[in-house]
C-alpha cells in the first residue's frame, strides 16, 4: 500500500514512521525541511511538493495544524492531483464546519474523505496506539480502518462527515477542564504540604483519577514519559489545546450548549498563551497556576 503523508510534527512524525515500519511506502511532505528529514531517517521517502507525494498513493493522510492549513492543501494540492480511488483521511483537529466543507469538495471531485481525528497524544503517536475518531460514509469505514490499522489501538466511527471532529472537540474540552482540575489539585496539595509525588499515588488510585493524572502526570517524576519531565518541550502545546477549546465554544455557541468549565478553561489556556507560553505543552499550565512561571524558563 502506497501512502501519502503529509504533515510531520509532532504527531505526524511518529504516525508516519508507524505506516513505514509497518512494510507501507511512506511518500511524505512537510514545509519544514528538518521534519522531513527525521521522516526519512524513519523509512519515509521525501517527495516535493504535496501534489508530488499525492500524485500515485492509494491513501492520503494529513497531520496539518488547523482548519485553514487543511482547506488550502486539499483544495490547491491534493484534490485533483490524487488518484480519484485514493481514500482521503485528514487527521488533524480542526471544525467541524471545515470538515464538511473538504468533504463535499472531494465528492464533488469522486473522492471518499474522511475526518478522522486522533487522541492519545505524542506518546501514542509513536507507539502507534492512538484513538480515531472517524467521520465518514459507512461503506468506506472499513477501507480507512485498514489504512489507520499500523498507527491505532481502537479506530471508531463517529458517524457521517464531520462527527469525527465533533467527538474531538468534546473529548479535548474535557481533557482541557481535566488538566486544569489536576494541576489546581497539585498546587493545592502543594501548599497544603503534601508531596506531589505522593499525591500521585493517591489520586491514580482514587476517584479523581483521570488521564491528565495516570498518563500525562504534570509534575515531574511519576509518569516518566510525560512532558512535565522533560521541561514541558514537546507532547501537545498550549496553542493547540487553546484552538481546540475555541472550536469547542464556537461549537456550543452555535449549537446552544451550556458549557461554562469549557469557557473557563479557555479562558485559562487564553491568558497563559498571552504570557507567551503557547509553545509549551498544554500542561505547563501547572506552573501558572503554583505562580512559578520562572521555573519554565524563558517565554517563548
Ligand atoms: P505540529 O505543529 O507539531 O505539526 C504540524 C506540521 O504540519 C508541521 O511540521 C508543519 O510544518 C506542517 N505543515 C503546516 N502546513 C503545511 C503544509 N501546507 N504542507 C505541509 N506541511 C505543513 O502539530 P502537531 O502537534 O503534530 O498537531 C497536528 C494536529 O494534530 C493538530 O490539528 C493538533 O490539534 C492535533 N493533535 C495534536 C496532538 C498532540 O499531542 N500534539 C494530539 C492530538 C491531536
Amino acid at each position: 500500500m502506497k501512502i501519502a503523508f503529509i504533515g510531520l510534527g509532532n504527531m505526524g512524525s511518529g504516525m508516519a514512521a508507524n505506516q513505514a515500519r509497518a512494510g507501507r511506502e511512506v511518500i511524505a511532505f512537510d514545509l519544514s525541511r528538518e521534519a522531513l528529514d527525521r521522516a526519512v531517517e524513519a523509512g519515509c521517502l521525501a517527495a516535493g511538493s504535496v501534489s508530488e507525494a499525492v500524485a500515485d498513493a492509494d491513501a492520503v493522510i494529513t497531520m496539518l495544524p488547523a482548519g485553514p492549513h487543511v482547506l488550502k492543501v486539499y483544495t490547491d494540492q491534493v484534490l485533483g492531483h490524487a488518484r480519484t480511488d485514493a481514500l482521503l483521511i485528514d487527521c488533524s483537529t480542526i471544525d467541524v464546519e471545515t470538515a464538511r466543507k473538504v468533504a463535499g469538495l472531494a465528492a464533488n471531485e469522486g473522492y471518499s474523505f474522511a475526518d478522522a481525528p486522533v487522541s492519545g497524544g505524542t506518546a501514542a503517536a509513536d507507539a502507534g496506539t492512538l484513538a480515531f475518531m472517524v467521520g465518514c460514509d459507512e461503506d468506506a469505514f472499513s477501507r480507512i480502518e485498514t489504512v489507520l490499522e499500523p498507527m491505532s489501538r481502537a479506530t471508531i466511527r463517529a458517524g457521517g462527515h464531520g462527527a469525527g471532529q465533533a467527538a474531538k472537540i468534546c473529548n479535548n474540552m474535557l481533557l482541557g477542564i481535566s488538566m486544569i482540575g489536576t494541576c489546581e489539585a497539585i498546587a493545592l496539595a502543594e501548599r497544603l504540604g503534601l508531596e506531589p509525588e505522593r499525591f500521585f499515588e493517591i489520586a491514580s488510585k482514587s476517584s479523581g483519577q483521570c488521564w491528565s493524572v495516570t498518563s500525562y502526570y504534570p509534575w515531574p517524576g511519576p509518569v516518566p514519559a510525560a512532558p512535565s519531565n522533560r521541561g514541558y518541550e514537546g507532547g501537545f502545546a498550549t496553542a493547540m489545546m487553546l484552538k481546540d477549546l475555541k472550536l469547542a465554544q464556537d461549537a456550543a455557541a452555535k449549537a446552544g450548549a451550556t458549557t461554562p468549565l469549557g469557557a473557563q478553561a479557555e479562558a485559562t489556556y487564553a491568558l497563559f498563551d498571552r504570557l507567551g507560553y503557547g509553545g509549551k505543552d498544554f500542561s505547563a499550565v501547572l506552573q501558572l497556576l503554583r505562580g512559578r512561571l520562572a521555573e519554565i524558563g524563558q517565554q517563548d
